[in-house]
């Protein structure tokens, strides 16, 4: 790192009192001997710019984006990479020495590497992947998905536009399915990903009908609170690997501490342990 200062990084949304993310940065930092700090910060809309301009001044060398600005902080940044244009989001940003704003995202590469350190023989070309909704989580779960070699998408969502669009941006590989036709594109899948906000405590269940479910899919679901929801439940009882959604949280992570403090953490049993708390 370039500045004698102590570092500082956090993370900005409205409301963000539900991030786990200062739990996990605290325990990388701590864990690493690291003299640094990551703070939560609740930033009203019209204050958003005018946070982002101060905080490199005041010795800020990054942030996580959440919800609700993953969108808006790519109109603000000086430089977008390539999948974070192509996602449509950033969920990290680096304060640069020259003053500029550099935007990424990495959920995609803490979706795909969460399923490659929790399922190491999952093979994603081996076959079609079925993703089951077409929000912002979804888009980085294509783009990942894509680049690692699935062969074909079925993408399904309760609103059928939104999924056309994404197969519009995404390409050929990837074909939209009705919602209330979705358990029938399950079969033959290499990977099977729950991508819609369905099953997390407090909302209405994931009732996709899984039959077709052989034991050869991988079935991931995004959703970690809680952290085997029905849908991983039933593909365990029915013999498929599953892998939760909380290793994603941590894997996406990695990128932005590893630009902030200098030193790329581990994501382990300490690491889910810590964030679980
Ligand atoms: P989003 O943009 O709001 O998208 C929500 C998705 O859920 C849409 O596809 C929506 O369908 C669908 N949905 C919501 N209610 C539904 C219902 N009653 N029936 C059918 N479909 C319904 O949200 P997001 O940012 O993509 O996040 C989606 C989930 O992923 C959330 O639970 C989030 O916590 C989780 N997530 C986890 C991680 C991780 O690191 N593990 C990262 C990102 C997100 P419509 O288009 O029809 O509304």
């Amino acid at each position: 790192m370039s500045t004698d200062r102590i570092p500082l990084a956090g993370v900005i949304g409205s409301p963000i009192a539900h991030s786990r993310s200062p739990r996990l940065h605290g325990h990388w930092l701590k864990r690493h001997g690291i003299a640094g700090h990551y703070i939560p910060m609740d930033v009203p809309a019209e204050k958003l710019e005018e946070t982002l301009r101060l905080l490199p001044a005041l010795g800020f060398v990054g942030l996580n984006v959440t919800i609700p600005y993953k969108e808006k902080v790519l109109e603000l940044a000086d430089l977008v990479t390539d999948r974070a244009a192509l996602i449509g989001a950033a969920n990290t940003l680096i304060f640069r020495p020259d003053g500029k704003i550099h935007a990424d995202n990495t959920d995609g590469y803490g979706f795909i590497q969460n399923l490659r350190q929790a399922a190491p023989d999952w093979r994603p070309e081996a076959g079609p992947a079925v993703v089951l909704g077409a929000g912002g989580a979804a888009r980085a779960v294509l783009s990942a998905l894509l680049e690692a070699g699935a062969p074909e998408i079925r993408i399904s969502n309760r609103t059928r536009h939104r999924a056309e669009v994404l197969a519009r941006e995404f390409g050929t590989r990837v074909q939209v399915t009705d919602w209330l036709q979705a358990g029938n594109i399950i079969e033959g899948a290499a990977t099977l990903v729950n991508t819609t906000s369905l099953g997390m405590t407090g909302h209405a269940e994931l009732r996709v009908p899984l039959d077709a479910l052989r034991p050869e899919t991988l079935v991931t679901d995004l959703v970690y609170a809680p952290l085997e929801t029905r849908l991983l439940r039933v593909a365990r009882e029915m013999g498929c690997p599953t892998v939760d959604g909380l290793g994603m949280l941590l894997h996406q992570a990695v990128p932005g501490f590893e630009r902030w403090f200098g030193l790329r953490p581990e994501v382990d049993a300490e690491t889910r342990a810590a964030v679980l708390g």
